[in-house]
This record gives structure tokens, sequence and C-alpha cells, in this order.
């Protein structure tokens, strides 16, 4: 099953249903983290392919086009075929993702899963979402119509490469929109395979265009494109504030942002300390930390504190780490040398403010890009790992007495995108979720991420809803058409 070398069938840009070069012919490496050696160069788009891949959009969704006028039952049948021919090679994508991403094969053998769901999800959207009928008095009749934004451009994150592509894909493609995607420079592999399997399943040239690059130059190019309608980005808030800024200078193209957070997870005293330890630590150290919506604040009532640090540093100290395609292994490298550094940068920051340094802390090995999972204990509100996103296997333990100050404390951020709370007194959780600032909030467990749940931020962690019906806003436009009707009779 799990194959360290697949055979990498795609390097180059996918427009218009073909691979092609880059017009400059320039390429770039894809790096393996586990190894930090290169995999394979893969052509580097820039703003030259961009446009060609924003004109083969364009004509795709042009009126009379079959995209354009395919009627919403069958996009959904093309969809699900997508969906199935994913699932079909489900081995050999989860191989790709590991090699590219570092994950183990295990946990990208579920993401394959979680992205065929997800598209299935909204091939099931195609031909459910209307408008509305408006009352507009006897002299008029108004309706509110849905209609595709268009030519959406969809920039994603290394953490989750091909589960952020079917995130975006797929209201993308359930609405009618034609896409211009670019995936991280880190992780390109798997879009551009799957793309293959796009015009496999039918999809009509243009409807899906990949151009792999780097940010400052092939995405920036999406993001100030004239004839982009809209774009969604999931990636940091630097980025995103790029983006929007890229956004209001040009087009005014629709933005929608999914950015970082610092997600509180708040464990009360009658908590079973077992289970919530459990559920502290996947919060945290699943995918190595590098999740946006990770658990990267854990807040433990006073009274069971020692307790749940205790059991808490067992628990990572037993994590296995390692070769991502070996059986058992739970955490592979970070993503590459500068996530790296910046993770040993955050923990050497949270040693030297006191926080103190229960297990971990160090590299493991001298190949690839490895951490230990690290746990601090005694971490205060002010200091930088209580503050700032890490997006590293580190767990920060804080204590707290209070569930009402714990509430001020956990919304003292500038992020908003999860919170959860572990307790079994229902008036506390319901409390707790009401007052909490945060797109998500989970009582009694964590990452409970579907495809039918809306997901996204408050505050900095973002805008725009993605999965769920609320999914659909982002690629959507309401047009209102509104005739005069005639006093004579009938
Ligand atoms: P991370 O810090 O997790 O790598 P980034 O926000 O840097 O997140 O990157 C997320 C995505 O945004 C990647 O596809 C990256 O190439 C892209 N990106 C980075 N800089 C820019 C930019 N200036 N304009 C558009 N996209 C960018």
């Amino acid at each position: 099953m799990a194959n360290p070398n697949p055979e990498i069938k795609y390097t180059k840009l996918f427009i218009n249903n073909e691979y092609i070069d880059a017009v400059s012919g320039k390429t770039f490496p894809t790096m393996n983290p586990a190894t930090g050696q290169k995999i394979i160069d893969v052509a580097e788009g820039d703003k030259a392919d961009v446009d060609l891949a924003v004109e083969a959009a364009k004509k795709a969704f042009a009126r009379g086009s079959p995209w354009r006028e395919m009627d919403p039952w069958n996009r959904s049948k093309i969809m699900i075929k997508l969906a199935d021919l994913i699932m079909r090679d489900q081995v050999y994508i989860a191989n790709l993702e590991t090699l590219d991403n570092g994950k183990p094969f295990s946990e990208a053998m579920m993401d394959v899963i979680y992205s065929v769901e997800v598209l299935k999800y909204y091939a099931g959207w195609c031909d459910k979402f209307s408008g509305d009928t408006v009352p507009a008095g006897s002299s008029l009749y108004s309706v509110t119509k849905k209609e595709p934004i268009g030519v959406v451009g969809q920039i994603i994150p290394w953490n989750y490469p091909l589960l952020m592509l079917a995130w975006k894909w797929g209201p993308a493609l359930a609405t009618g929109c034609t896409i211009v995607m670019k995936p991280a420079e880190q992780t390109p592999l798997t879009a551009l395979y799957v793309a293959s399997l796009a015009k496999e399943a039918g999809f009509a040239p243009g409807v899906i265009n990949i151009i792999p690059g780097y940010g400052p130059t092939a995405g920036a190019a999406i993001s100030h494109h004239p004839e982009i309608r809209k774009v969604a980005f999931t990636g940091s808030v630097e980025v995103g504030k790029i983006i929007m800024k890229a956004a209001a200078e040009t087009n005014l193209k629709r933005v929608s942002l999914e950015l970082g957070g610092k997600s509180p997870l708040v464990v009360c005293d009658d908590a079973d300390v077992d289970e919530a330890v459990e559920i502290a630590h996947e919060a945290l150290f699943s995918n190595h930390g590098q999740s946006c919506c990770a658990g990267s604040r854990t807040y433990v009532h006073e009274k069971i504190y020692d307790q749940f640090v205790k059991k808490a540093v067992e628990k990572a100290k037993a994590r296995k780490v390692g070769n991502p395609f070996e059986k058992g292994v739970q955490q592979g490298p970070q993503i590459d040398d500068e996530m790296f550094t910046k993770v040993l940068g955050y923990i050497e920051s949270g040693k030297k403010e006191g926080a103190k340094l229960e297990c971990g802390g160090k590299r493991l090995g001298d190949v690839g890009f490895f951490i230990e999972p690290t746990v601090f204990s005694n971490v205060k509100d002010d200091m930088k790992i209580a503050k700032e996103e890490i997006f590293g296997p580190v767990q920060s333990i804080f204590k707290f007495n209070n569930l009402d100050e714990m509430i001020e404390r956990a919304n003292n951020t500038q992020y908003g995108l999860a919170a959860a709370i572990i307790t079994k007194d229902l008036n506390r959780a319901v409390r707790f979720s009401n007052y909490v600032d945060a797109g998500s909030v989970w009582i009694n467990c964590y990452d409970a991420v579907l495809p039918q749940v809306p997901f996204g931020g408050y505050k900095m962690s973002g805008f725009g809803r993605e999965l769920g019906k609320a999914g659909l806003d982002n690629y959507l436009e309401t047009k209102t058409v509104t005739m005069k009707l005639s006093n004579k009779n009938l």
C-alpha cells in the first residue's frame, strides 16, 4: 500500500485540459520534507501563465459554452464521477501527498476520503440552490436568481493540499464557476494529478486550470487579475491582507479568507481527565500542529491541572514520530526548513519567557524537518507562544479557575477560528458557546469538521464560510429580475 516512490506523472501547468510548460520555461523544485531532498522539478507559473489560464476559464464560462449551458444535474454527475475517480486512485494519491507534504500515509488516505466526501456533498447542491419570489406589489413580478460569479481564483496552502482543493473546487463547480487555482509551492503534486482526473471525468477544457508557482508571482497575478471575479484564499493573515489589498486596487473582486487561529480549548474541573487529555492532544498534534484550527491554547482548571499536565506529557512522549510511510507513525516532518526553524524559534522563546518545558523541544534526527512533540506548562497569556500561531507540534497548557474570566481570556486574541470546551455541565457549555468569539465551537470534541457544517473565522481569522450551504455564497451573485405586469384583463 504505502509506497515512498510513486511514479510522478504530471509536473506541468494544467490549462485548457492540457499539461504545458510555463511561458518562461522556468521550473521550481518540490521537496520531500522527510529527507530535505528534491522530489522533482515542477513548471513555475507566473503572470503570463495566469493570463492564459484566465483566458481559458473565461472561454469555458462564456455564453453558449458547454459548461455554462450544462444542466445542473449533469454538472452534479461529473462532480460525482470526479469524486469516484479520486477514490479509485486513493492509494496513489495518498502516496503522492505523503511524499510531498510529509503527513503519515494513513492520514493522507483519510484526507482523500474527506475530499471525496466534500466533492460529493457539493455535487448534491448543483440543482438545489435557488432564489426567492419577492412580494413587489400587484403591478410587478419580482424574483431573485442565484448565478455563478464567473472566473474564480483559488489560492491554497500546503497543510492539507488535496482537502483544501476539494473545499474550494466543491462549491465553485457546484455553482457553475470556472477555476484558476494555485496550489502551494511546497505541495503542487496532488493538485496536478487530480486535474487529470477532472479531465477524465468530463470537465470541459478551461473549467479547471492549475498554475503551480510562488505566492508573490503566480499568486499575486491571480489576486491582481482584472478578469478574475473572486478570489478564495486559505493561508496566513499577512498574505490575506495582501490579497484584499490587491482586490481593492484592481477590480474589487470578491474575497473570502480563511486565515490563522490561536484556538482555545477549555477543560473544566468536571471533565473526565483521560478523555480531555486525549481530545486536547489530538486537537494540537494532529497534522503535526500544522492546522489553522489547532487547539493551540489548552486552558485547564486548576483543580485538575497537575493531573492533566502529567497525562498530557505521557501522551506526547508516546507519540510516534518518523518516516511518514511507516505503519504506526503518527507524526512526520514539518513542511519545510522555514517552518521548522520558525517552530524551533517559538520553543526557544517559550523557554526564555519562563514557560516550563515538560517534554520535547528539539529537532529529531539530523535529516528532514522532524520536531519532537513538545509540551509547555505554566504558560502565561502574555507570552509570545500564547499569542502567536506556532503551527507546529507544541502544546501550551495554561491554568484557570473561573469560567467567566476564562471566556475573556479565550477572546483576548486577534483570531477567532475555533474554540472548544470540555465539561459535563450543559449550562457552562452553552454559555461558553454563546460568548466565545469563534466561527466553530466544539463541545466535548474537537475538529468536528463535516462537509455540511460551515467553517470559517471571526475577527482576523478571516471571513466568508467554507463548507455547508454557506460555502456556496462565496461563489454566487444574486440577480433580481423584475417585470411590470399589465393591468389589462387576461
Ligand atoms: P503559509 O505561511 O502557511 O505558507 P501563506 O499565506 O504564505 O501561508 O501561503 C498560502 C498560499 O498563499 C500559498 O499558495 C502561497 O504561495 C500563497 N501566497 C503567498 N504569498 C502570496 C502573495 N503575495 N499573493 C498571493 N498569494 C500568495
